[in-house]
């Protein structure tokens, strides 16, 4: 992706090429709108804009959060978890907001992270046009694959701009994923412990 960038008022804003300027009007115009009026001859670019944010994901590649390890952990074996992580997505079938909260634990082996890396590596997943299943299940596995802990723990909790905005209007109810790698899969046990930490 080519990024064009604007100095305006000081503020760099990313210039918005004509096509997809016009695609928004399109669908303003297919909305029952007006493009032309007052309070929208700023919105295609605001929209354009705001788009490039909701998909920042695409640009990046979030296991490179995890590249820094700190090898010494201190004797510590137990488990690691950053609860309750607010983040925002956007689903793929309607390109509606996905609100919710992760939490994330891992067993570690020999490898440990910064917390914050953690909620990074869900931003840099969230950040893409997503499904709450593969967002769960891409995290997990991110968190496996680079930290090679004993095990990891993902679930999200999220409310849907598609179930309560539109079609069957529900508005409050939650969906939960979760996914679970090494021994929070292989042992009930585990397993109870990770869930009853995170609240569940
Ligand atoms: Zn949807």
């Amino acid at each position: 992706m080519t990024s064009h960038l604007d100095h305006d008022e000081g503020e760099t804003k990313l210039v918005v090429p004509d096509e997809v300027q016009d695609a928004l009007r399109t669908l303003l115009r297919w909305a029952g709108e007006d493009p032309s009026r007052e309070g929208l001859i700023d919105t295609p670019a605001r929209v354009a804009r705001a788009w490039r944010e909701y998909c920042q994901g695409n640009e990046e590649d979030p296991a490179l959060h995890l590249s820094r390890t700190f090898e010494e952990v201190g004797g510590y074996d137990e488990v690691v978890l950053l609860k309750d992580i607010p983040f925002q997505s956007h689903c793929e079938h309607h390109m509606a907001p996905i609100t919710g909260k992760a939490s994330i634990a891992y067993l570690p082996k020999n490898r440990v992270v910064g917390i914050s890396k953690l909620a990074r590596v869900l931003h840099g997943f969230a950040r893409r046009l997503q499904i709450q299943e593969r967002l769960t299940a891409e995290v997990a596995q991110c968190i496996w694959d680079h930290l090679q802990p004993h095990g990891v723990a993902v679930v999200i909790e999220a409310q849907h701009g598609c179930m309560t905005g539109r079609g069957v209007r529900t508005p409050g109810v939650g969906m939960v994923t979760s996914r679970m790698l090494g021994c929070f899969l292989e042992d009930e046990r585990s397993r109870k412990e990770v869930l009853s930490l995170m609240g569940y």
